[in-house]
């Protein structure tokens, strides 16, 4: 069965940066599963990915237009740190959810200086040309009720 619009799709994937550190490794757990052809995962695999099928491999350099997108520098705010309301140590690395207008963003401490806290609402991977190493692992109608949802349900989980 070939990876078309309205099946399900899992895959095993490496993903390394530009530099070739891997970033991610599906390899030591399961694989990624997706409903194609609604946008979930970025269009660049997306993309790579119609038309295959099981046991499918390949290699794919995605560019960050066609991933997260480029760096937006005005997501980059100094805020002060009386906006951490029950945080007690605001500390580089930490990563909260905030309210934006286009939903919800996962923001990243960038820097603390003094009671000033940089943050960054890009995505940690924006900006980054991507390489994927892919293989399909299973690939089967999605059912009414992804289709309505918009997403796949793995065994027993049905949110
Ligand atoms: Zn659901």
């Amino acid at each position: 069965m070939n990876i078309e619009k309205d099946r399900a799709v899992f895959f095993h994937y490496t993903l390394t940066d530009a530099s070739g550190d891997t970033i991610e490794d599906s390899r030591s757990g399961e694989p990624l599963g997706y409903l194609h052809g609604h946008s979930v995962i970025i269009p660049g695999l997306e993309r790579e990915l119609e038309g295959k099928s099981v046991g499918d491999q390949f290699e794919v350099t995605v560019e960050p237009a066609q991933a997260y997108g480029d760096r937006d520098e005005e997501l980059v705010q100094e805020v002060p740190d009386s906006l951490f309301e029950g945080v007690e140590d605001v500390e580089v690395g930490m990563q909260f959810r905030a309210q934006a207008e286009e939903g919800e963003r996962l923001v990243t401490v960038t820097d603390v200086e003094g009671d000033q806290v940089t943050i960054d609402a890009n995505h940690p991977l924006a900006g980054e040309r991507l390489h994927f190493d892919v293989e399909v692992t299973e690939v089967r109608p999605a059912t009414e009720e992804e289709l309505r949802h918009g997403h796949i349900h793995g065994e027993g989980d049905s949110h």
